[in-house]
Parts: C-alpha cells; sequence; structure tokens
C-alpha cells in the first residue's frame, strides 16, 4: 500500500519529533556506565536498590530536558496533518511514559495522542524489541505491516523490520541503514510532503 494510505502512524521521540537533547555521553558518565553500554540494559543488570537509585536521577534528569522540549523541524504541522486525516498516532520511546506526555504538552501535540498510544520504556520492552509496536497494532485491531515506524535511529528501523511494519527514517543528512528502511525523509517537512504525493 502507498505511503499516503496508511493510517496508523507511530513515531519515535527523542530526535524524532523532538531536536535531541540527550546527552547520552553525560548520562553514561553520571551513573556510571561504561560508553559501548545500552543504558536501560546496563541499569537492568544491576542489583534492584542501586538499579532504582539511578533509574530516579535518569528520571529527574529526562524531565528536566522534557519540559524544555523544542519540536524538529516539520514535526508539529505533520502530525497534525495525520490527525487531522484521522489517522491513529502512537508514540514509542525508550523514554517514561510520564515524560513523554510533558514531552508532546511542550511542543503542542498532546490532544494528537491517546496516552494509551503513548508507550514508553515501563510499558513495553525497549525498541528494536518489537513488542511495542505489536501492542499498538492489536490495540488498533490492525496487522502490523498496516504500521507505520517513524524513526530517527536504527533501533527505530529495527524495531520496524522486527515486527512487520513500514519503517520510515527522517532527521538525518543521510541514511546510514538503507538495508532496514522503506522509507528516507531529511525531516518531517519532507515526509509531509511525500504523503501529498
Ligand atoms: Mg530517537
Amino acid at each position: 500500500m502507498p505511503l499516503p494510505q496508511l493510517r496508523h502512524w507511530v513515531f519515535d521521540m527523542d530526535g524524532t519529533l523532538t531536536v535531541a537533547v540527550h546527552d547520552f555521553a553525560a548520562i553514561r558518565r553520571a551513573l556510571e556506565i561504561p560508553p559501548q553500554d545500552d543504558i536501560l540494559a546496563h541499569l537492568a543488570a544491576l542489583p534492584a536498590e542501586l538499579a532504582a537509585a539511578k533509574h530516579a536521577w535518569l528520571l529527574a534528569h529526562e524531565q528536566t530536558l522534557a519540559q524544555a522540549a523544542r519540536p524538529a523541524p516539520g514535526a508539529v504541522a505533520l502530525v497534525r496533518t495525520l490527525h487531522a486525516r484521522g489517522c491513529r498516532l502512537g508514540i514509542l520511546t525508550r523514554n517514561a511514559r510520564p515524560l513523554a506526555l510533558i514531552t508532546l504538552e511542550a511542543i503542542g501535540l498532546l490532544d494528537c495522542f491517546v496516552v494509551h498510544d503513548v508507550l514508553g520504556r515501563d510499558e513495553a520492552p525497549p525498541k528494536p524489541q518489537p513488542h511495542g509496536l505489536l501492542q499498538l497494532a492489536a490495540r488498533w485491531t490492525v496487522a502490523p505491516d498496516a504500521l507505520v515506524m517513524v524513526g530517527d535511529f536504527v533501533h527505530d528501523l529495527s524495531c520496524a523490520r522486527a515486527a512487520g511494519a513500514r519503517s520510515v527514517l527522517v532527521n538525518r543528512s543521510e541514511n546510514p541503514w538503507p538495508e532496514l528502511t522503506d522509507h528516507y525523509a531529511r525531516d518531517c517537512a519532507e515526509l509531509q510532503r511525500m504523503l501529498e504525493g
């Protein structure tokens, strides 16, 4: 099915709908996580008490960032267009849901999303695992291949592949992962133009 006809859209948050503000190197330093380690996987492997303390730090740090979030170029217009067309809209983020909601409010898009269609790291196993997309497909009672996953990172594309969904890469000056990408747009404004055909 052509991209403009697809009606179930899932967005990554950081770096996709918002300008990326996470300084992952600084987070790793603050939490004593080795540079090559995945942050959430590292925390999951720690003793419970230590993991809880570091998660609390991460949440506080991210809350400050969420309140200061700025929309990525074209992101607000794209989401508003899809919303106006009656598309189902979801978020799949490695952030926590409460922070994702703060972020959506900060960029003026909270009214376009149903809270239960915003999946954070406590609602689904993190990308690139496909479970979040499969959950949304089940909630919306469509096959996973009816979903479009829009993101700015390889995890978003791999997650789409693993779920059998359509993958869209945005906000990169070039595409480093063509084998995982179904559609590539330089930013959300270009993606919106692709939808207008
Ligand atoms: Mg991202």
